[in-house]
């Protein structure tokens, strides 16, 4: 037996760096996460429930298919649930787009400030991945069509995008998509659709609806669910054909698809959150946003605030640390050094925040 010889990767796999979540608090301490977009305001009670009744019943497989979160999908969103694929967690279905689009010599577009998942994924597959120039922190259409070459096989696209905030309206990603070539899927990927609420901005649906080469994502993560793991994406039926091939046979478990489902149906849960998010995240600008710190207007549950530069943010991430409120650095993941991701929050986490961040700035200047 030989020392080296063991089993390799794929080329190119240890040249991924892993994904790097925000960072949490020691078990049990009373730390306030504002580093992972999830909801102050908890799961919906109804998906609670529903994800209890179960609890007795976790010898049997799930329905395979999540007909009865596609079902639900269905009604509240007018789509045909044969259009609709569920995953284990909306990273489940980015990945499977990326094994069945993607391969060696091919390049994926993605914004330079798009979800990070999106190189992890692409590279996996053999691709390459091409970050592109954003304007104002914003996915620029121009040179993300600039950047299409005879290789290019899919356009990652989050909108709103994470970790900026910012967003295209319809009639932007309208016109990215008619300048694409046919055979390059647009992925559409609305994480944060719930929250949005710029009158021009579209989830995507119409575009997948009238193209053979969109699909739009979604993820009940940002909505009280992120421990639960259920995405969702609509696509042509070719596309949802191809993916339904490949994923997991039982991808989504059962306690997740009735609480997806009963989520789905508790709009007014939704509209809490939603109204929630806006205001928090107004006042949030209006208190922070001046000379010393910008805050780049955000459509999501969270915002980016950008400090003079890395040292001002280092030390506001430290100080927000010690106060018990944790933060998402941008640095390292996303090449924003000077600024910071804060989630939206409870009422007493934003008033935390916006009281340690405007002391500081009195310090520092
Ligand atoms: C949080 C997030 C997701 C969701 O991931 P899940 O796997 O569903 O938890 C997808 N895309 C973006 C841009 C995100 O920020």
């Amino acid at each position: 037996m030989s020392d080296d010889l063991r089993p390799t990767p794929q080329p190119g796999i240890l040249d991924i760096s892993p994904y790097v979540p925000g960072k949490s608090g020691a078990p049990g301490s009373k730390v306030v996460k504002l580093s992972s977009n999830e909801s102050p305001l908890g799961a919906s009670p109804k998906a609670i429930e529903a994800f209890r009744s179960v609890a007795d019943h976790l010898e049997i497989y799930p329905e395979g298919s999540s007909k009865i979160l596609r079902t639900a999908l269905g009604e509240v969103h007018g789509i045909d649930p044969e259009r609709i694929v569920c995953g284990n967690g909306s990273d489940d279905l980015l990945h499977l787009l990326g094994q069945c689009y993607l391969g060696e010599g091919d390049e994926a577009l993605m914004n330079q400030y798009g979800f990070s998942v999106y190189p992890i994924i692409t590279r996996a597959t053999g691709a390459s991945i091409v970050k592109v120039d954003a304007t104002n922190y914003a996915a620029d259409v121009d040179a993300l069509l600039a950047a299409v070459t005879p290789r290019t096989k899919i356009v990652w696209l989050d909108n709103p995008n994470n970790p900026t905030g910012t967003y295209l309206s319809d009639a932007e990603v309208r016109r990215l998509h008619a300048g694409l070539r046919h055979d390059i899927l647009l992925v559409i990927d609305s994480a944060y659709a719930e929250y949005v609420t710029a009158a021009d901005y579209s989830v995507g649906l119409e575009l997948v609806g009238e193209a053979d080469n969109v699909v739009m994502v979604r993820t009940f993560s940002k909505m009280g669910l992120a421990a639960a793991r259920i995405g969702w994406m609509v696509g042509p039926a070719h596309v949802v054909d191809v993916i339904n091939r490949i994923r997991g046979p039982f991808n989504v478990n059962l306690p997740a698809q009735l609480a997806g489902a009963a989520a789905t149906r508790d709009v007014e849960f939704t509209a809490r959150l939603n109204a929630h998010n806006a205001k928090w995240r107004d006042w949030l600008v209006s208190e922070l946003d001046g000379n010393y710190m910008h805050v780049v207007p955000s459509q999501a549950n969270f915002v980016m605030v950008l400090f003079p530069d890395a040292e001002h943010a280092a030390l506001a991430f430290e100080t927000l640390m010690q106060r018990g409120l944790i933060v998402r650095e941008i640095g390292t993941s996303y090449g924003i050094p000077h600024g910071l991701r804060i989630s939206i929050g409870s009422e007493q986490a934003m008033i935390g925040v916006a009281g340690i961040l405007k002391a500081l700035v009195k310090t520092a200047s």
